[in-house]
């Protein structure tokens, strides 16, 4: 559907820093919006809710930073309650939620061990079980007084 984003700087930030509607949604008034917001809300086509996140904090998602800025790891999920989805955008055939398990694996994908220290750790493990393994044998051996 197509949606349009007020926001930041609205006069009333209590529910987020930006505001969620669906184009052309009568709620859109000066009585309630500055005229500037008004003039400056992109409308474009969304399907989902993330969608007007990532549009909304596009450089601070993954991905986003130019080349030497420094990776900040916020997912769509961290920044979902800067928004308000007001219902006309949200109704049937509006915006699908955020997967809840987004953040859960955004976060696993950051923490994930890389693959070198995936295999140091499995070196060490394998080092540990071979010295158990010749302790045993040794002790094996001087028990039948070999
Ligand atoms: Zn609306």
């Amino acid at each position: 559907m197509d949606i349009t984003i007020l926001g930041p700087n609205l006069p009333d930030q209590s529910e987020g820093s930006y505001h969620v509607h669906a184009a052309g949604c009568a709620n859109v008034k000066p009585s309630k919006y500055s005229a500037v917001i008004i003039r400056n809300a992109p409308v474009f086509a969304a399907a989902s809710k993330a969608e007007a996140v990532e549009w909304a904090y596009e450089d601070f998602l993954p991905g986003g930073c130019a080349e030497g800025e420094s990776e900040v790891p916020y997912t769509v999920a961290d920044l979902i309650g800067d928004f308000k989805f007001f219902p006309c955008c949200t109704g049937t055939g509006g915006l699908t939620e955020i997967d809840p398990l987004a953040k859960i694996l955004a976060v696993e994908e950051v923490e994930l061990p890389s693959e070198v220290d995936l295999l140091k750790a499995q070196l060490v493990a394998a080092t540990a079980k071979f010295q158990a393994a010749a302790q045993a044998l040794a002790a094996a051996l001087i028990e039948k007084g070999q």
